[in-house]
């Protein structure tokens, strides 16, 4: 939050333009400042959404621009992703908050790698903590990346994590529900998929396998806890712990979605966050 920047003038106004990224005004500058690409607008207007939200104006620039965002932070750690704390009422439009960059991102990653040979994993997790909401985000996120090569899933019980990185979302999304809801057809459908969206405990159910070898996700480079509060309030909290410290790259972006924010909570966050940003743990002096 900028307190009074807009009565702050001359040099402290531009001070702090140095230091932050600009709040969005508008959708149409996500493609002409961030250069997200013509279809995520393009599909970003087709829901209706006009004006961004102020969570949205606020959390989406400092996602799409970490060099500003981290440059700033408190702590400056050599990566391209920022993790973030966000904090706004039911209502504001966080879904959309978090799912714009991590398409952008995809987006712009796969049109990278298109033409080597790098193979597509599984690489964003959103964690929710009932089954309700997470197919809420999981049909927002497939509109918003409609015709994108970009595949959102919503994780159900019984299925299982593709092992192979094979390249995915060539094919046609499938939207037919009708195809999953046999639970035997279910239990043989490996996912490959870019974007999961899952309750904390039918994704780590999924990871712990029969042989008794636990899975981790090595893979993944952003997660999004949605609800942050109750994902981590004592009910959940070991399950939400569990798939973060599943996920294994050393370059994760973690963001945290919330309503509301207890000190506790931010603590195992913040904690969870520095151990991670910190590889070499023999030196945890701190
Ligand atoms: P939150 O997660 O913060 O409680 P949601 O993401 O569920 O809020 O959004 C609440 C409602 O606002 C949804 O119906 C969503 O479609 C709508 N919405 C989100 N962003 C915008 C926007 N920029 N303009 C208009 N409506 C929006
Ligand atoms: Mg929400």
């Amino acid at each position: 939050k900028e307190k009074g920047s807009s009565k702050e003038s001359g040099s402290g106004s531009k001070h702090k333009q140095e230091l932050f990224p600009q709040p969005l005004v508008s959708f149409d500058q996500l493609r002409t400042q961030y250069n997200i690409s013509r279809r995520l607008l393009s599909n970003i207007k087709d829901q209706g959404y006009v004006v961004p939200t102020e969570v949205q104006l606020a959390s989406i620039p400092l996602l799409l621009d970490p060099a500003k965002s981290l440059a700033n932070s408190d702590s400056f750690v050599d990566t391209d992703a920022p993790d973030l704390l966000s904090i706004a009422p039911t209502g504001s439009g966080k879904t959309l908050a978090f799912l714009i960059p991590i398409l952008h991102r995809l987006i712009s990653e796969r049109k990278k790698s298109k033409s080597e040979t790098e193979e597509h994993g599984l690489k964003a997790i959103v964690l929710a903590p009932t089954k309700e909401l997470a197919s809420q985000i999981a049909n927002e996120g497939r509109k918003l990346a409609l015709n994108t090569g970009i595949k959102v899933t919503l994780f159900r019980k019984g299925m299982k994590i593709g092992t192979s990185l094979e390249r995915v979302g060539d094919e046609e999304q499938s939207d037919n529900e009708s195809d999953v809801d046999d639970h035997e057809k279910r239990a043989a459908l490996e996912i490959k998929s870019h974007v999961l969206v899952s309750t904390p405990l039918a994704l780590l159910n999924s990871l712990s396998s029969d042989d008794g070898k636990e899975r981790s996700l090595p893979t993944v480079q952003q997660l999004v806890l949605d609800e942050a509060d109750v994902l981590l309030d004592p009910l959940f909290r070991d399950q939400t712990l569990g798939i973060w410290k599943k996920c294994t790259n050393s370059n994760l972006q973690s963001t945290l979605w919330s309503a509301t924010i207890s000190s506790s909570i931010e603590e195992i966050a913040t904690n969870f966050w520095k151990d991670r940003r910190r590889p070499s743990k023999n030196d945890a002096s701190s």
